[in-house]
């Protein structure tokens, strides 16, 4: 059996992973699964120079896009990319259309204007066998000639969170080398600690001038508000729908209803000081909900933890900001970065290389130290918040039933967001000492995620997934 190895580490050294790296606006249900094999489709097209159209284009799914892919709508996000989509602009009503059209006429119009023949059946093959060494999640792409020869041919790998990297570059040094390093590089929570010490900085400080030597000011916080737009866009949408969600389970979407029963408890003699907490979990559970229906969704780190952060950080909005809107928001989305940053940089933030602690445990650590630093929490007590976030997540497997973003996973955003108040509260509570630190723990998340047996990582082959029947 081959057993991949985690992309992090040595080769994403002195990388700047930013906050437009780690919430990306896309479609659901999966950044791994349905946004990274979208821009792999789009790269393959683009990257390659054909002397004659293809006349056709198969493309073959490895190792969990294999097994989840279905679930997943990684076939629908070949179509789409092939198609020259981009997971941004994709209207998520227009994107099922664009889909059904190649299904009908078994045609796929690439580079805007050619058409080629295109069974999505028999050129989107799920390769249950063989695994690529890098990544569990491995596409690749062959386009051929009308004689059958082959014109080009790539693999792609989809590292999570939207990330995508191609075999050539897993071979360079630093697959990344068009970067330039920011005014202030860290690759550890210690690096990041030391930096704002030196400097007298908060992590949204580094964070910010992180950024800004990429794009200017202006246009970072404008970014920012984009997001932070888009996600509570999302936790509308997610609260209005009703019915059920894409799948042979026919789950039943519940943010709605649980809203509308908040809505009809106006006893206010019955206070309930927890019912604060039904918000959050309404909140989380909305966006998963269109995460799950396709809808748009951000990555926070990944499709399949959207709920987390959006769900804290309206927490933040509406029940601790209040009427003071002076403060902003800011400093939740560049310190949950910042954090998120490390994660990716130095173990994973796949599911299917680590497991849901890679995934919702990563998104409850960047949420608890969002919300610690946009509380006015010390660098040291941001720390401890995200800390505390992953410890109480690690060992956390990702076994989806039926393949589908829907169990555990949107009710596991839930719990998230719940523990990452928590967690946050926890530090605040507390002067910023604490005997596991920030780096520990995301080693530790690293070598569990390596040593956590393959069916617990997003293939659905075990857990929940083989225990829980599917209609
Ligand atoms: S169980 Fe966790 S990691 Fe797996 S698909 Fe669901 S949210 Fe993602």
């Amino acid at each position: 059996m081959v057993r991949w190895t985690f992309m992090a580490n040595s080769k994403h050294s002195r990388m700047h992973f930013g906050v437009f790296d780690l919430f990306k606006i896309g479609i659901g249900p999966s950044s791994s699964h349905t946004v990274g094999p979208m821009i792999a489709a789009g790269r393959f097209l683009r990257e390659h120079t054909f002397e004659t159209t293809p006349a056709r284009i198969k493309t073959e799914l490895f190792g969990s896009l294999a097994f989840t892919g279905m679930g997943h709508s990684t076939d629908s996000a070949i179509m789409l990319g092939l198609s020259g989509c981009l997971p941004h602009t994709t209207n998520p009503d227009e994107a099922p259309k664009i889909v059904k059209a190649v299904h009908s006429s078994q045609t796929l119009k690439v580079f805007g204007t050619e058409n080629i023949i295109f069974n999505p059946l028999k050129d989107i093959v799920f390769n249950f066998h063989d695994r690529f060494p890098h990544h569990s999640n491995a596409v690749q792409f062959t386009a051929y000639d009308v004689q059958g020869n082959v014109l080009a041919q790539q693999t792609y790998y989809s590292t999570g969170g939207g990330f995508v990297i191609s075999e050539p570059e897993t071979r360079q040094n630093e697959p990344f080398e068009d970067m330039r390093p920011p005014p202030f590089p860290f690759d550890s929570a210690d690096e990041l600690l030391a930096l704002c010490k030196t400097h007298n900085k908060s992590i949204a400080d580094i964070m910010l001038e992180n950024e800004c030597a990429y794009r200017p000011k202006k246009q970072v916080l404008a970014g920012i508000d984009t997001i932070w737009s888009a996600m509570k866009d999302c936790i509308t949408r997610g609260m209005q729908q009703s019915g059920t969600l894409p799948g042979p389970m026919k789950i039943k979407r519940r943010a709605h209803a649980i809203a509308q029963s908040m809505d009809a408890q106006t006893d206010l003699s019955k206070y309930d000081p927890l019912k604060v907490m039904d918000f959050v979990n309404v909140w989380a559970m909305a966006v998963n909900e269109e995460n799950a229906a396709g809808g748009r969704v951000v990555t926070a780190p990944t499709n399949g933890a959207a709920g987390i952060i959006p769900s804290v950080a309206r927490f933040f909005d509406c029940h601790i900001r209040g009427r003071k809107d002076t403060i902003s928001l800011d400093a939740f989305f560049l310190t949950a970065a910042a954090i998120g940053s490390l994660y990716k940089k130095n173990a994973s933030i796949s599911g299917a290389e680590a497991g849901c602690q890679g995934e919702v445990g990563v998104a409850c650590s960047m949420a608890a130290a969002g919300l610690a630093a946009a509380m006015g929490g010390t660098v040291l007590q941001v720390e401890n918040a995200a800390e505390i976030g992953m410890e109480h997540n690690l060992g956390l497997t990702c076994d989806p039933v039926g393949g589908l973003v829907q169990i555990p996973c949107i009710e596991r955003n839930a719990m998230g967001a719940a523990k990452a108040i928590n967690a946050a509260r926890l530090a605040l509570r507390g002067d910023g000492s604490h005997h596991v630190s920030l780096d520990t723990v995301i080693e530790t998340m690293r070598q569990t995620g390596i040593d956590m047996q393959e069916k617990y990582k997003e293939t659905s082959k075990g857990g929940l997934a083989v225990n829980v029947p599917e209609c």
